[in-house]
């Protein structure tokens, strides 16, 4: 019996290769999913000047020569002030236990301060090795560096240390030889050109709430969320038919904008990109609807794929 021709061959692994599991932690806005979208080199994961943008776990994949490395993103480990916010923090939480090396990911342009440290005593209880990435190198004046770095090498006591640009892609290469000398041997557990087991719906609404983050002010953001109802592929075209839940009336007046404008710049943004994504025409249809309270209610959160393992 033949396997359908939608599951790819895996690549013969040469010898010696490793694979394995990648959490990659930090405080939000540290450049987490900055950092899996260069070590890709492809849109992976959304990226914002707001914090907390990260919701779901993504897993990105990165094959070099040597080895297969699965990344999960996790969101930011924060303290929780809501449902949503509780979820987030299990999710991370759960991320730890189940790799095989754990990457720290710090703001290396800043000191290190005590939300750093709450991170590092939860990772102390990790079986998995932990090496620390000091993010945002470029942004470091040479004349602080050696400071800064002594307060991480201070926090993080033995774990590898590696300066990064998350955003040039500086260091990532010896970041990568790194984690990767951490994997066991063992074979490639993806095709070696596969980026993301992420489900492309899960990706569209992403792209989408990226749109919602980047074009509207503050009071938005932290309560949207976004279902994608309907995928229709009718011939090179694809229809997309999605739902932008709001908390609030007004928040609802902010998406849709005067005549309809904020709504469509929205709409043609996430387009776009997906567009990129997708190689071909896409067509997207976005409708907001307010549902009161979406992120206090668990049923809901699930409903939109948060889940609380
Ligand atoms: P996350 O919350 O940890 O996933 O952080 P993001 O990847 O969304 O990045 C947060 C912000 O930091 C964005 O504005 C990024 O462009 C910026 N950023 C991330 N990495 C770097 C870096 O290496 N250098 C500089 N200058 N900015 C970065
Ligand atoms: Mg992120």
């Amino acid at each position: 019996m033949e396997f359908p021709a939608t599951i790819p061959a895996l690549p013969t692994s040469p010898e010696g290769f490793r694979s394995g599991f990648v959490a990659l932690i930090g405080r939000p806005n540290v450049g987490k999913s900055t950092l899996l979208n260069q070590l890709v080199g492809e849109k992976v994961a959304i990226t914002s000047p707001v914090a907390q943008t990260t919701r779901n776990r993504l897993r990105a994949i990165l094959t070099t020569e040597a080895a297969q490395l699965v990344l999960l993103d996790t969101p930011g480990i924060h303290k929780p002030h809501h449902l949503l916010g509780e979820r987030l923090v299990q999710s991370a939480r759960g991320a730890i236990g189940e790799v095989d090396v754990v990457l720290l990911l710090v703001d290396g342009s800043e000191p290190a301060g005590r939300g750093d440290g709450f991170i590092v005593e939860l990772l102390k209880h990790c079986r998995a090795p932990v090496h620390v990435a000091l993010n945002k190198n470029d942004l470091v004046d040479p004349e602080r560096a050696e400071q800064l770095a002594a307060s991480y090498r201070e926090l993080a006591g033995d774990w590898p240390l590696h300066p990064v640009s998350a955003l040039s892609g500086e260091g990532t290469g010896a970041l990568v030889a790194a984690l990767s000398a951490e994997l066991p041997e063992g074979p490639h557990l993806y095709p070696a050109d596969a980026v993301s087991d992420q489900p492309e719906q899960l990706l569209m609404a992403e792209l989408i709430r990226e749109q919602v983050l980047h074009q509207t002010r503050e009071e938005v953001p932290h309560s949207v969320a976004v279902s994608i109802e309907r995928v229709v592929d009718d011939g090179p075209r694809t229809a997309i038919l999605a739902t932008v839940l709001v908390e609030r009336s007004s928040q609802k007046g902010i998406l849709i904008g005067k005549g309809g404008s904020m709504l469509k710049t929205i709409g043609q943004g996430a387009r776009l990109q997906m567009e990129k994504i997708f190689e071909g025409p896409v067509y997207l249809e976005l409708f907001v609807k307010v549902v009161p309270g979406w992120r206090r209610s668990a049923a809901r959160l699930s409903e939109l794929g948060y889940r609380g393992d």
